[in-house]
C-alpha cells in the first residue's frame, strides 16, 4: 500500500502554472501512480489533471486542500522520460506544464477519454513481413554510417547533421542506422514533415522492418492513431515514423532519433505549446543518451552553425546515388523583361516558350509560387530594390490604412511612396501575384492544356492532396500550379520543366529568414525537375538575380549561401547568434492594445537593462488585424531562451494582462506574422 503518499501534485491543461497539491482519498492511495490522469476539482469545475508527483507532505496548508475525485487511468499514460521532456518544454516555450503534457497525449485520449473505438469500416494500416535487405553502401554512406554506429554502440548522446541533396542516399543511411539500434534492443523515431509522409516513404521502412513500424500522422483517423500509439506504448513497435507530434511517441529506450528535412517549418507547432519538434527531440535524446541524425539538403543556419562549433558532427553526401546530375537552371531578369515588353506579365517570354515546347512533347510542367495572396511587400520593378528597415534588414510592410511603410520588428516607419529611392522611378510595386492569377494566365495562354492548381484553398479535404498528386503522376494534368506543397517529397519522372514564377516573393517576406527560405525553396524546387530519364530544366523569374540567395539557390551551392548569410546574421544579431522571442498582444480595441504593449515593452526594457537582452518594438503586426482583433508585437533578442522566458515571467508577475487582451508568446519563432 502506498499510504505514505497521501498527497498528489497535479497539473492541468490550462495557462496556469502549478503543480497544485491535492489530497488522495484513502481508497485511491494504493492505485494512484505518477503519470496517470485524474478527475479533480479546479476553480469550481471538475477537470482532467495529470499526476506529476506523489508525496508525504503537501507544499501548502493542508486545510485548504481539495480531494481528487477519481482516477481515469489504471496505468500511467505518460512515462517518466516524457514527463521530464514536458517539463523542459514548459520552461523553454513558456507554457504551463499541463499544456506541455497535453501535447504528448494522442488526440483521441483528450478530455479524459480512455480509448477510441475504431469505426467499423476502418482497418489498421496493412501489416506486412519484412521483404528487403540492406543495400551495399557507397563510400560516402559508409563513412557516415560508421560515425553514427560508434555513437549508437556507446549509447551516447550525439547529434549528426547529414547534409546531402535529394537522392544522395540519406534514407538508406537512416534504414541501416535503425537496424543497428534494433539489434541493441532499443527504439528509433523518424520524424518527417507532414507533406513528405507519403505512403511511398512508409513503404520503404515497412519493406525493411515489417510489423515493427508504427506510423503517427494526421491523415490517420483518431481511432487509427490510437491503435498505433498503443502498439508503441506496449512495446510492440520499436520504430515510429511520424510527423511533428511523433517526437512524443511513447517508445521504450530511445536509441536513435532521426529528423529528416530538419529545416522544415512544419516542425514548429503554431499553437500552445509552440515547440519545434527538432529542438524538443534533441532535448529528449540528450536525456535518453540517444543518437540524433538531422538530415537535410539545405540545413537550417542554426544546425550548420552548430557543426562549425563542433556541437554537431557534420556528415556529407555529395553525390547522387544514381549519378544523375541536377537540372540546368536559368534565371530570367524580370526587370529586363519589363523594359522590353513594357507591361508586367506573369510569364516571361522564355518561360512561355519553354512551356509550349513541353506541352508539344507531352511532358509535364510544374509552376511554382511560394505563397498565396500575401502581397504587402514593396519592391521596385525597375531596379529590383526591396525597401528594408536599415536597422533590422527586414522588408518593410505596407499598411494601407495608415499609408505607411513599417518595419514590424522595431516600428521604424516611412511615408507611403511610389517613387523608388534608388532609381527614382515611379515603379514601386505593392502587389504580388497569387497562384490563382498564375492559373488563369496559364489557361489564357495555353487553352488546350490541362491545368490544376494546388494550394491550401484547393486541398481542404483529407484526401485532396493525394488525389492531385496521383492524377499528376498518371499524366492527367499537364501543368500543375502550386505553392510549397509541391516543392518537395515526390518523384515525378515526366516533369521536365519547373518554372518559379517569382523567386522574390519569399525574399521579400518581412522575416529575417527570408533569404534562407528563398534559398531552400529554389534548391528544393529544382530537385523536382528531371528525375526520370529525360533531362530537366528550371526557369527562375526574379527581379533580383544578383541576390545571393537566388544565385546560390539556382546553383545548389549551400556553402556559398551559408557563408554570406551567417555574416549577416552575426552583424544583425539574429539566430543562431541570439534567440528571439516574439510577443503578440491581441484585442478588439486598438488603443488598449497599443497602451498595454507599450507599458509591457517599458517594463521589459527596464528589467533587461542589466542583461544582454534587447527589446525591439512594439510595432503593428504585418497583418495588423485578424477577425476583428488588432495585433501588436514585440521582439526580444536574448542569448538563451531560458533567460528570456525568466525575464518575461518576472515582469508578468506584477504586470497583469487585462482579460480583454491576449498575449501570445512564441519562443524561437519561425514566421512572425
Ligand atoms: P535521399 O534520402 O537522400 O533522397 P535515398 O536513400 O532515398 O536518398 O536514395 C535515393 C535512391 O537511391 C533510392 O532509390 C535508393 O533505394 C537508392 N540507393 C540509396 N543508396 C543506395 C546504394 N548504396 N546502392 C544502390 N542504391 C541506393
Ligand atoms: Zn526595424
Amino acid at each position: 500500500m502506498n499510504t505514505d503518499f497521501p498527497y498528489a501534485q497535479i497539473v492541468f491543461n490550462l495557462p496556469v502554472k502549478g503543480p497544485f497539491d491535492y489530497i488522495v482519498p484513502p481508497e485511491l492511495r494504493n492505485k494512484i501512480k505518477r503519470g496517470v490522469r485524474v478527475w479533480a476539482p479546479f476553480g469550481g469545475r471538475t477537470l482532467v489533471g495529470y499526476v506529476v508527483g506523489l508525496s508525504g507532505k503537501p507544499g501548502v496548508d493542508i486545510s485548504r486542500l481539495k480531494q481528487i475525485k477519481s482516477l481515469i487511468d489504471a496505468e500511467p499514460i505518460i512515462d517518466a522520460a516524457l514527463l521530464k521532456l514536458s517539463k523542459w518544454l514548459s520552461k523553454y516555450y513558456f507554457c504551463s506544464p499541463g499544456e506541455a503534457i497535453e501535447a504528448a497525449i494522442p488526440g483521441g485520449l483528450k478530455k479524459g477519454r480512455t480509448s477510441v473505438k475504431p469505426r467499423l469500416q476502418e482497418k489498421s494500416p496493412e501489416a506486412q513481413e519484412a521483404s528487403k535487405s540492406p543495400l551495399i553502401l557507397n563510400s560516402e554512406q559508409k563513412t557516415a554510417l560508421r560515425e553514427i554506429s560508434i555513437s549508437i554502440e556507446k549509447s551516447q548522446f550525439r547529434v549528426f547533421l547529414l547534409h546531402g541533396i535529394t537522392g544522395s542516399g540519406k534514407t538508406e543511411v537512416y534504414l541501416q542506422a535503425i537496424k543497428m539500434v534494433l539489434e541493441k534492443d532499443k527504439s528509433a523515431i523518424l520524424l518527417v514533415p507532414e507533406i513528405s509522409l507519403t505512403p511511398q516513404t512508409v513503404e520503404r521502412f515497412r519493406e525493411r522492418f515489417g510489423k515493427k513500424v508504427a506510423t503517427l500522422h494526421s491523415r490517420l483517423t483518431a481511432g487509427q492513431r490510437f491503435e498505433e500509439w498503443k502498439k508503441v506504448k506496449e512495446g510492440r513497435c520499436p520504430i515510429v515514423i511520424g510527423a511533428r507530434s511523433a517526437v512524443f511517441a511513447p517508445v521504450k529506450k530511445l536509441g536513435l532519433l532521426i529528423i529528416d528535412e530538419e529545416h522544415e517549418t512544419t516542425y514548429k507547432q503554431e499553437d500552445v505549446p509552440r515547440y519545434n519538434a527538432r529542438d524538443a527531440g534533441i532535448a529528449r535524446a540528450r536525456e535518453a543518451g540517444a543518437t540524433v541524425i538531422l538530415g537535410s539538403a539545405t540545413p537550417s543556419l542554426e544546425s550548420f552553425y552548430n557543426t562549425s562549433k563542433y556541437k554537431y558532427k557534420l556528415l556529407s553526401l555529395n553525390e547522387r546515388v544514381d549519378g544523375r546530375i541536377l537540372p540546368a537552371t536559368k534565371i530570367v531578369d524580370m526587370r529586363e523583361e519589363l523594359k522590353i515588353i513594357k507591361r508586367f506579365s506573369v510569364f516571361s517570354r522564355m518561360l512561355e516558350e519553354a512551356i509550349r515546347e513541353r506541352l508539344k512533347r507531352k511532358e509535364q510542367i510544374i509552376l511554382f509560387l511560394n505563397r498565396r495572396g500575401f502581397s504587402t511587400f514593396i519592391h521596385c520593378r525597375r531596379c529590383g530594390l526591396v525597401l528594408k528597415c536599415k536597422r533590422c534588414s527586414i522588408a518593410l510592410t505596407h499598411h494601407s490604412g495608415k499609408r505607411k511603410l513599417i518595419c514590424h520588428y522595431c516600428n521604424y516607419s516611412a511615408p507611403y511612396t511610389e517613387i523608388c529611392p534608388q532609381c527614382k522611378n515611379a515603379y514601386l510595386g505593392y502587389s504580388g501575384t497569387g497562384t490563382q492569377k498564375v492559373e488563369s494566365e496559364a489557361a489564357r495562354l495555353f487553352p488546350a492544356a490541362r491545368i490544376e492548381r494546388m494550394d491550401t484553398d484547393t486541398t481542404t479535404t483529407r484526401d485532396s492532396h493525394r488525389r492531385f498528386l496521383s492524377a499528376f503522376k498518371k499524366g492527367e494534368i499537364d501543368i500543375l500550379v502550386g505553392t510549397q506543397m509541391i516543392a518537395k517529397g515526390l518523384d515525378f519522372p515526366r516533369v521536365t520543366l519547373v518554372g518559379v514564377i517569382m523567386a522574390d516573393t519569399a525574399l521579400n517576406l518581412p522575416d529575417f529568414r527570408a533569404a534562407e527560405r528563398t534559398f531552400q525553396l529554389l534548391t528544393q524546387v529544382a530537385g523536382r525537375a528531371g528525375r526520370g530519364d529525360k533531362k530537366g530544366e528550371v526557369i527562375i523569374q526574379t527581379f533580383a538575380p544578383e541576390n545571393y540567395a537566388v544565385s546560390a539557390g539556382s546553383r545548389h551551392d549551400y556553402h556559398a549561401f551559408y557563408e554570406k548569410e551567417i555574416t549577416y546574421r552575426r552583424e544583425l544579431g539574429y539566430p543562431p547568434f541570439l534567440h528571439l522571442i516574439h510577443l503578440t498582444l491581441r484585442g478588439k480595441k486598438e488603443e488598449r492594445v497599443v497602451q498595454t504593449i507599450q507599458k509591457l515593452a517599458l517594463r521589459l526594457k527596464t528589467a533587461s537593462a542589466a542583461s544582454k537582452a534587447e527589446v525591439l518594438g512594439p510595432a503593428a503586426s504585418p497583418i495588423p488585424r485578424i477577425r476583428g482583433k488588432f495585433r501588436w508585437s514585440l521582439v526580444l533578442k536574448i542569448p538563451t531562451p531560458i533567460q528570456g522566458t525568466q525575464l518575461l515571467e518576472n515582469v508578468l508577475k506584477d504586470f497583469k494582462i487585462p482579460p480583454d487582451l491576449n498575449l501570445r508568446v512564441d519562443v524561437d519563432p519561425l514566421g512572425m506574422m
